[in-house]
This record gives C-alpha cells, sequence and structure tokens, in this order.
C-alpha cells in the first residue's frame, strides 16, 4: 500500500523526470547477466502513448514520448520494434536543453531500431518523442483484428493485442523485455461509437471530431511491456464489486448475458487470493475481455488489469457450451488471474525462469479450483497434469524447467508442457514437502518481497527456506534445473516385526534412452511417501538406492497421494499384491497407479500386462476420472492397431460391453440436476464409443443430426459439439455438405467456428481433402482454418503435413507468428508413422534456425519411439486380451 501514490502516479508527476520510487525498483532490476538483444545503455521509465487505429485499413499511426535514463554514454540508443516504420526521433535532455533528431534505422531480423544523434549522449534523464506507424495484424500479433458476424448478422471488426512474449515492439518502439519494468500512459482514438479498454480505468474521453473520441487512461503502475493491453470494439461490459475492486468481463455487444459464469468466477477468487497471497490486487480493476476467434498458440493472455480470452474459452452459451468447457472457465480465470500476481506483480527477469509465471499459475487454478469446486476432481487432474510433462519429458529432446532461452523464437517455444505442467507438478511435491502453511508464508514473503520488481527462480526457494521450508532448495533445484524423470525401482520387500521392509533403487526413466540414461541416469532429491497399510512413511532418497521401512505388511505403495514427480517400478510379485489392492486405494491413487504403470508398460520396463492389469480393474461403474483414463487407455491403443480390423473390432467390442451400459445408465442426453461430473463422463463416453463404431451411439447420432437440420434446439447445448463430432467423424459427402452448409448459416462466432472445425473430423479421405481446400479460402475466416487443418491431422497427419509444405507460405498466414514452428509439431502428434521423420527433417532444415528446431526434434523423437515400439506394444496387448476376454 505504501507505492500506492508513486504507482498509480498521474501522468503529471510521471513527466520528464520519472517518480523516483519506480526509478530506484527498476534500476536494481536491470542485471547485465541477463542475455538480451539490447544493449544495456539506457532505461525507458514512462511511456506516453497515443494511438490512431485506422481499422479498415489494417494500420494505425501512433506517437510515444518515453522518459529514458543513458545509464552509459552512448550515441545510439537501441530498441525493439518490428513491422514499424518509424517518421521520425528526437531526444531532448530532461534538464532542458536542444532536442537531438536522430537517424533511425530498423534491423527486421533483430526486430530492433537503431536511432543514432549526431553527437555521443552523457549519462541522465531525457525524454525521447517518436512518431511512427504499424500494421494491424489478422492473427493475434501485436495490434490484431478479429472479424465477426454482429448480433444483426452484420460484419464487424474488434480490435485486441496480444504482446507476449515478445510482440509489444510490433505496437510500440520499447524495451520490451520483461526487466525493463516502466509506468505508462495510454491514448487511444477510437470510433465514438465504441468502447475501448486498456490495463487501467478510462481518466478522460472526450469527442475528436469526425466520428472519434479521445480516451486516455490512467497511468498504469510499472510494468513489463509485455502486459500493456488496448482493445476497442462494440462491446458489451458486465461488472460486479469483489476483494474491494470492481471485476468486469468485456465481450462482444449482444454476449453480455453469457458473460455470467465467467464474472462470477473472478468475483469468487479475488477475495480468495487477496487472502493466499497476503497482497491485495493493486489495480483499481480487472477486466477479462473477450474476443471472437482463436490462437493456435493461446487461449486467454494475463495483461494486467485487462486479461484477453477467446470467446470459446469465457462465454457459457447454453447453446453450446459443455460442462467440461463451463469448467474450463473457472479454470482459465484461476489461471490469468493468479498471474495478476506471479508474472505482473512480480516478473520472471527473462524467459529463462518462464515457469516460474506459468508453473505457477497452473497450480493456482488447480488450488482454486479445488478451493471452490471440491467435486470437480481436481486433484485427481494433477495426475493428468503429471503424465502431460512426464509425455515430454520421457525423451532426450526435453529441457529443464528452468532453461536458457537465447531468441524470440525460443522464447516462444518455452510455453510447453515442461513449462506448465512440469512445472506445476513440481511446485505440488514441493508444497507437500513443505507443508500447506509454510508454503503459503514462503509465497507471501515471496510477493511482499519482490512486487513491481523481477525475480529468477532462486528467490522463489529463498523465500521457502526463510519461511522454514528446510532442505527444500535442495530438491526444487533437483526437479528444476535438470530435465527428465526419477525411477524409483523397488526391491524385494520383506515382513519383518509388522513392518514392510525393502530397498529402493534410483534410476532414471525415458522412453527413447532406456539402456543409456539406465547405464548413467541423473540424480535427484526425491521426495518419496510410500505406505504397507500402515502410516505413511516419508524418506527423501538422493544416492542409488535408500532403505524404507513402512508400517504394516500389507501390498507397498509409493508416490501415495501422487504427488511426487517420479515413476515407480515395481518387481511383479509387488505388482500383482498391489492389483489385488486396487479397490482398496484412494481414487487419487487409483488413478495415478494406473497411469504410472501404463507408461512404465508402454516404455517397455514391463510387458503391456503390467498397466493393462490396472485398467481391468477399473469398475465400470467406477469414478468418472478413473473411467475415463481407462477409455483413454483404450482409445489411444485402438489407434495404436490402425491398419488391424480384427485388432479394432476386439477393442471395440470390449469397450462397447464394459461402457454402453454406463453410458445407457448416464442417457444420451443431459439430465435435469445430474452431478457435473455425470455430465462430463457422458460426453467422454460419447466421444470415445462413437469413434470406435459402437452401433448404439453411431445410430444416436445420425437420428439427432436429422433432427438438428430441421430444428436447431434438437440437441441440447451441452452435448451439441459432443455428438455433431461423431456425426463428422463418420460423415458421408451427404452428412458432410448439410454440416457444410449449417457452418455457413451459423453467425455465432464461437459455434460457427466449432461446426467448421468438425468439417475437419472426417474419417473420409476425400472429404478430408476437401477440407483441406475449404481451410484455404477465405470462408471460414483468418483465425479459423488453422484449426480446421490441425482436425484433419487428426485423423490423417500425413495428409495434412503434406498439404501444409505444399501450401506453406498461405498456411503461415493463418497461424499467429508466435506458433508457427508448434503447428507442424501438433499435425504429425497423433501419428505413428515414422516416415514422416525425413518430412519433418527437410521441414526443419529449409525453415527454422538450428536453435530453433525444439519442437520438430521433439515430433521426431516421438515418432521414432512410437513406429519402433508399436509391434511390441500390439503383440502383448493381443496376447493380454486374449488372456483377459472379460476383463
Ligand atoms: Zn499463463
Amino acid at each position: 500500500m505504501k507505492f500506492a501514490v508513486a504507482l498509480f502516479a498521474s501522468a503529471a508527476l510521471a513527466t520528464l523526470v520519472p517518480a523516483s520510487v519506480a526509478a530506484q525498483v527498476h534500476a536494481d532490476t536491470v542485471d547485465s547477466s541477463i542475455p538480451t538483444q539490447l544493449p544495456r545503455t539506457a532505461i525507458p521509465h514512462h511511456y506516453a502513448l497515443t494511438v490512431t487505429p485506422h481499422a479498415q485499413q489494417l494500420r494505425f499511426d501512433a506517437k510515444v514520448k518515453i522518459d529514458l535514463e543513458v545509464i552509459k554514454p552512448t550515441r545510439a540508443l537501441v530498441l525493439n520494434a518490428a513491422d514499424l516504420r518509424i517518421a521520425s526521433a528526437t531526444l531532448r535532455p530532461a534538464n532542458g536543453g536542444a532536442a537531438l533528431a536522430a537517424k533511425a534505422t530498423v534491423d527486421a531480423n533483430d526486430q530492433t531500431a537503431t536511432l543514432t544523434f549526431p553527437k555521443e549522449l552523457a549519462t541522465g534523464n531525457y525524454r525521447l518523442d517518436i512518431s511512427y506507424s504499424g500494421k494491424i495484424n489478422t492473427q493475434a500479433n501485436g495490434l490484431f483484428a478479429l472479424d465477426y458476424k454482429n448480433k444483426e448478422g452484420k460484419d464487424a471488426r474488434s480490435l485486441f493485442t496480444q504482446f507476449e512474449a515478445a510482440d509489444a515492439r510490433r505496437f510500440v518502439p520499447s524495451w520490451d523485455e520483461p526487466d525493463y519494468k516502466a509506468t505508462w500512459d495510454l491514448t487511444a482514438m477510437v470510433p465514438a461509437n465504441q468502447m475501448a479498454v486498456s490495463n487501467m480505468p478510462a481518466a478522460a474521453s472526450r469527442s475528436a471530431g469526425a466520428g472519434l473520441k479521445e480516451v486516455r487512461f490512467q497511468t498504469t503502475p510499472i510494468m513489463s511491456s509485455y502486459l500493456l493491453f488496448f482493445a476497442s470494439g462494440d462491446f458489451d461490459r458486465v461488472t460486479k464489486q469483489a476483494g474491494g475492486r470492481e471485476v468486469g468481463i468485456v465481450t462482444s455487444r449482444g454476449n453480455g448475458d453469457k458473460a455470467g459464469t465467467a464474472l462470477d468466477a473472478e468475483a469468487q477468487i479475488l477475495p480468495y487470493y487477496n487472502d493466499y497471497f497476503g497482497t491485495p490486487y493493486p489495480l483499481p480493476k480487472l477486466d477479462n475481455v473477450g474476443g471472437p476467434g482463436q490462437s493456435q498458440f493461446f487461449s486467454a493472455m494475463e495483461n494486467w488489469g485487462a486479461i484477453f480470452t477467446f470467446e470459446y474459452a469465457i462465454l457459457d452459451d447454453p447453446a453450446i457450451t459443455s460442462e467440461g468447457q463451463r469448467q474450463n472457465i473457472f479454470g482459465t480465470e484461476a489461471h490469468e488471474m493468479a498471474h495478476q500476481w506471479f508474472g505482473d506483480l512480480v516478473t520472471m527477469a527473462w524467459w529463462d525462469d518462464l515457469w516460474l509465471n506459468e508453473g505457477f499459475a497452473s497450480w493456482m487454478a488447480t488450488k482454486a479450483t479445488e478451493h471452490f469446486h471440491p467435486d470437480w476432481g481436481a486433484d485427481l487432474d494433477r495426475v493428468a497434469t503429471r503424465e502431460g510433462a512426464m509425455r515430454q519429458d520421457a525423451f532426450k529432446s526435453t529441457h529443464p524447467v528452468v532453461q536458457h532461452v537465447r531468441t524470440v523464437e525460443q522464447a516462444n517455444q518455452a510455453f510447453d508442457s515442461i513449462t506448465y505442467s512440469k512445472g506445476e507438478s513440481v511446485l505440488t511435491m514441493l508444497e507437500g514437502f513443505a507443508g500447506a502453511d509454510t508454503w503459503r508464508a514462503g509465497i507471501r514473503d515471496y510477493i511482499a518481497k519482490h512486487q513491481y520488481q523481477n525475480t529468477r527462480t532462486e528467490d522463489l526457494w529463498a523465500a521457502m527456506e526463510r519461511a522454514g521450508a528446510s532442505g527444500l532448495a535442495t530438491i526444487a533445484r533437483d526437479f528444476t534445473n535438470q530435465p527428465g524423470i526419477p525411477l524409483i525401482k523397488v526391491g524385494p520387500v520383506q515382513c519383518t516385526g509388522g513392518q514392510t521392509v525393502t530397498t529402493i533403487a534410483q534410476s532414471q526413466f525415458s522412453n527413447d534412452q532406456r539402456d543409456a540414461v539406465a547405464a548413467n541416469p541423473l540424480r535427484w532429491h526425491v521426495p518419496v511417501r510410500a505406505t504397507a497399510g500402515g502410516a505413511v512413511t516419508r524418506v527423501v532418497t538422493n544416492g542409488p538406492t535408500a532403505q524404507l521401512t513402512a508400517p504394516g505388511c500389507g501390498p507397498l505403495l509409493l508416490n501415495v497421494g501422487q504427488t511426487g514427480y517420479f515413476r515407480t517400478l515395481y518387481q511383479l510379485p509387488q505388482l500383482q499384491a498391489l492389483q489385488g489392492a486396487f479397490p482398496r486405494l484412494s481414487t487419487v491413487d487409483q488413478l495415478g497407479v494406473l497411469r504410472d504403470q501404463m507408461a512404465l508398460s508402454v516404455a517397455g520396463y514391463q510387458p503391456m500386462g503390467g498397466g493393462l492389469g490396472f485398467v481391468g480393474q477399473v469398475p465400470t461403474g467406477g469414478h468418472q476420472q478413473l473411467v475415463e483414463a481407462a477409455l483413454g487407455t483404450w482409445d489411444s491403443l485402438y489407434d495404436d492397431f490402425d491398419g488391424d480390423a480384427g485388432a479394432q473390432a476386439a477393442i471395440a467390442g470390449r469397450l462397447t460391453r464394459l461402457y454402453g451400459p454406463r453410458l445407457q445408465q448416464l442417457g444420451f442426453m443431459p439430465r435435469q440436476g445430474e452431478p457435473a461430473m455425470d455430465a462430463v463422463l457422458r460426453t467422454s463416453l460419447i466421444g470415445t464409443l462413437g469413434k470406435v463404431g459402437d452401433p448404439a451411439v453411431v445410430t444416436e447420432s445420425k437420428q439427432l443430426f436429422a433432427a438438428w437440420l430441421k430444428d436447431p434446439k434438437a440437441i441440447p447445448g451441452s452435448v451439441k459439439q459432443t455428438w455433431l463430432r461423431v456425426v463428422a467423424r463418420n460423415a458421408d459427402p451427404a452428412t458432410w455438405d448439410a454440416l457444410h452448409a449449417k457452418a455457413q448459416a451459423t453467425s455465432g462466432a464461437v459455434e460457427r467456428t466449432s461446426l467448421y472445425q468438425l468439417l475437419g473430423a472426417a474419417r473420409d479421405e476425400a472429404l478430408a481433402r476437401r477440407a483441406l481446400d475449404l481451410a484455404l479460402t477465405k470462408e471460414p475466416g483468418s483465425t479459423t482454418s488453422a484449426g480446421i487443418i490441425t482436425a484433419v491431422a487428426g485423423q490423417h497427419p500425413r495428409m495434412a503435413v503434406d498439404f501444409v509444405l505444399a501450401h506453406l507460405e498461405q498456411v503461415n498466414q493463418l497461424i499467429d507468428i508466435s506458433g508457427r514452428s508448434r503447428f507442424m509439431q501438433r499435425l504429425v502428434g497423433s501419428s505413428n508413422d515414422a516416415s514422416l521423420i525425413p518430412v519433418l527433417e527437410a521441414y526443419a532444415q529449409a525453415n527454422l534456425a538450428a536453435s530453433d528446431r525444439k519442437p520438430i526434434d521433439q515430433a521426431i523423437d516421438r515418432l521414432r519411439f512410437q513406429s519402433s515400439a508399436l509391434p511390441r506394444i500390439r503383440s502383448e496387448t493381443q496376447a493380454w486380451l486374449q488372456a483377459h476376454p472379460q476383463g
């Protein structure tokens, strides 16, 4: 609170010499050891930016006044700029004196502008005035336009910004690196009948003539450039008071009535976070601004005070939103709001530590979900998060949570499941080690100590140790500075005097380097919780082996509660004992053991039966998440038998027999007042049974489709996308044409996009080709087309890859710049086809710098492993199926 006056300094106070508090805080954080593209010769303290968008011409004009401090004598100032045309740049000393005109040169490759002055600049304070113009993009980079049909069915266009990781430089010449925090005054000239939104509330709005108005926003606190936000459009805004602030949801006009779920979530979460973080949310308001369309890179962005979220992830529309999507609205709010502290108030110094933002926001969102919606199974979601992380972490192309980021492209690529999901999993494990109260005390200390500053990972560990979590930093460093997954091998078990005694050995788990890592594993300090039926034992294993003693003589279970980030390999007698005890384990342990043992089987550490033995134990009437885990296993094995109709029919028959009755019991349609997770399970059952051709589901889908063509209300909104996906997958040409006509006739942006994407889901090859051709036309809309191609890749990865390579220039225009290199990785994500490896190699050679090919290396590692493991997976699975005809 003591920062409030300086941090909310009005424009008048923050003129040539910026507020001293802000200056000092900033100067402390400029660290010359951090890699950067910009020379450390000057520090910006305040930007006063005036922007005039010309939405129809997709360009903007702007002027920026930057109050800066030259910290090393220099003749040139180098700042970031991309796709900007600088008309003029002049510099004036803050204490008066003659203005110096700069010669501006831009380097498109380095994304910099160099302003060279006629004489050397002495150290001290200056004001830099730049007039320039730039582009409005049609994908979500910099200032961008989203086109849609408005409430009246007319063409409309709204403008938004998206700057993370390094695209503020497309909007304003700036020191566009996270540790150059500064205050911002934004003024925008927008159509008089539109609403303009930014990080702060408007300070003033006045008519500017010619149908325009000038909106000036209040000065922001000091913050990183990637958090600046601006939007303008024909918007609705709904608000509530919560936690002493105004929270709001902004949508395109007419959608305000679908914002209630998101608004309620914001209002619930803000006071909870104010308390958890111990520092109240510092800005006067918090909006979440929805935009129509989508990105291949992100769904929501945590701009300070003005979160941006694509409408599909924020609107709760009874005509189309499923229960799972409704729950995701809460999860998205919880994630982006956590960033208001972790990321916005305290920011990583450089992208190496991006996980401090993303791992933490993910972890906090799970915690908030568990707190407010205990029936949603967020504790069980942590198992899926761990498995998502390990899926990437089990290959040699993985990277440590804290990594070295050198290029803009590497910063974009850092937004991956190691950063998010391993980050979250490691935090979950560390909170378990510290205890929830000590952990929260550490978080509060960290936020209070580093607010308005930049940090590195070590600062968080230091705060935890100060709070009393002794020994935490050692464990934390092992898991964040090293890549990979510990493998704990359980030795023979003995029961002596009512206690279970065994030796556990530490190794490393890998899909594609099993022998190499076994011979020379990395070492971690691994906190292990174990039980043999009695009290839970805790040990931290470090050396190659450790003694484990657990009270009781029941089956031994490691990783009790599933918060540990490691895999556990049991010897056969223990594995069988654990399978026998499966019904008595807690749900989270059932789920965790099932996923862990399946992964060990798929990787070849044990036969497929080791994992399938647990899958077979899942009762068909069991917990929703457990049934979904079993369904997911069979769904993936079904794909592994692609081309073997007999084996696929056997799996399909088993799924119909085991899970058809569960779906019958839940019903094909939602029921009034049913538990939320029944609704979620219904969509999973319809999805998988529909995919494998379950006769009852396929027949129902056809009847529903015919009825829906006549009456759009014939399928309830919460199951509409699920049923239509079954239809689309099995579509014949007449069905595809009918779906296409519906997509064309639909004006609601979210539903329209979803229908177009379904056109890419057909199993029929000719229809998949038609979908690809359609994607390259203007018809679907500029942010929808890439999603159609992604949908085709789900069934026909090779076809999608060949098509993209044949039209690479055109396809690149359909994807935000930040997502391009990962788009190709996503296209091959469902393939087992080794012949794609040389295709990907050639793509990387031709299109990516050697430093920027990580997503392709990951895709190649996965394909190489999958294709080589497939014969073993198939034969062992066949053997298990034959030995277990009922299970
Ligand atoms: Zn995030």
